[in-house]
């Protein structure tokens, strides 16, 4: 049988095979008998042991993927016998052609995807900063709305939640709570003869006097109103809370802030002190009310004084 090779030569190069493309034809035994690309110069190779041509010779599949013996290239390759002939027409689509696109429209979406991860963590981290200048601020208002502006000490609003809390924890462990309310001595008076800024200096002064002294790590001090201190003693049985009160009278006494109006010739307190392990039906305002009742003793026995009630010995 005659062929000419020049014939599917010129047909194959006809065909659009891409750039890693190939197609040859090649005998039934295994040798090429023309090749795109190549021309006529792989004719006469015997290929009959590459793999791609055993595969197909060995009546595996007609379509698969595999490397080129002759040049190394990546295809998939289609092997059909032409009917009737001892022929073998081979078409091979380089397998980086037909990736080509998938892989360019791949790497768009990739790239686009990169950008919305970058963008995703770029707002969460913006959004982490905000909310914790948020949490800064709103922990800043929290103490400013807590402190009272002259002395810096808890305000009543602090206090009350302080003293409702140390009630809760007292009455939920059977513990001693001690109130003390310390009043300033004929403060009004103080005022008058000496002024109102006079009368701020000297609060600020015993505010940092009450302070310095009450430095338990539950205990607590702040300025109920006016010229009045309380400070909160949890775990504190009568004893200690009377002498802790004793100290921040001596203390306050030893300020020795001149005050001619007044018995003592100086700025003194009194101090109310009221001591109880809360049962479960006690009220947090009879405690308050027993430690105000201890302060008009303490007033009523001359002032510059300290007075326990209910008088627990
Ligand atoms: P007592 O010995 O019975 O406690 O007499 P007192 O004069 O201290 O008590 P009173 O309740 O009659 O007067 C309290 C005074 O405290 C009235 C007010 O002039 C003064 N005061 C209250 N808050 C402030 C304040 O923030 N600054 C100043 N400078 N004075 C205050
Ligand atoms: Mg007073
Ligand atoms: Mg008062």
């Amino acid at each position: 049988m005659g062929l000419d090779l020049a014939y599917f030569q010129s047909v194959f190069e006809g065909l659009e095979l891409g750039p890693h493309g190939a197609a040859a034809l090649i005998s039934s035994n295994g040798v090429v008998l023309t090749r795109v690309p190549g021309g006529l110069g792989f004719i006469g190779r015997d290929v009959s042991e590459a793999p791609p041509v055993r595969r197909f010779l060995s009546g595996e599949t007609e379509s698969f993927f595999a490397l080129s013996s002759l040049d190394g290239e990546s295809r998939v390759y289609s092997f059909r016998r032409v009917a009737g002939t001892p022929f073998i027409v081979v078409i091979g689509l380089g397998s980086q052609d037909i990736y080509a696109t998938w892989k360019q429209r791949a790497s768009k979406v990739g790239l686009l995807m990169l950008a919305c991860c970058l963008g995703t963590v770029a707002l969460s981290a913006a959004l982490s900063v905000e909310l914790a200048r948020r949490k800064r601020a709103e922990s800043e208002l929290r103490v400013l709305a807590g402190t009272d502006v002259l002395t810096g000490l808890h305000n009543r609003r602090a206090l009350t939640a302080i003293l409702a809390e140390e009630w809760r924890l007292a009455q939920r462990y059977g513990s001693a709570l001690s109130l003390l309310f310390v009043d300033i001595d004929f403060f009004k008076s103080y005022n008058d003869t000496y002024g109102h800024q006079a009368g701020d200096d000297a609060l600020v002064a015993i505010g940092r006097c009450i302070s310095k002294l009450v430095q338990g790590q539950f205990d607590a001090a702040g300025r109920y109103g006016g010229e009045e201190f309380l400070v909160v003693l949890p775990n504190t049985p009568s004893a200690g809370a009377e002498q802790m009160a004793e100290t921040i009278r001596s203390t306050i006494s030893a300020l020795s802030i001149a005050h001619k109006h007044s018995s003592f010739g100086h700025i003194t307190a009194s101090i109310g002190v009221t001591s109880l392990a809360p049962k479960h039906e006690s009220k947090l305002a009879a405690a308050i009310r027993a430690a105000d009742d201890a302060l008009y003793r303490a007033k009523a026995a001359g002032r510059n004084t300290v007075a326990v009630f209910p008088a627990l010995r």
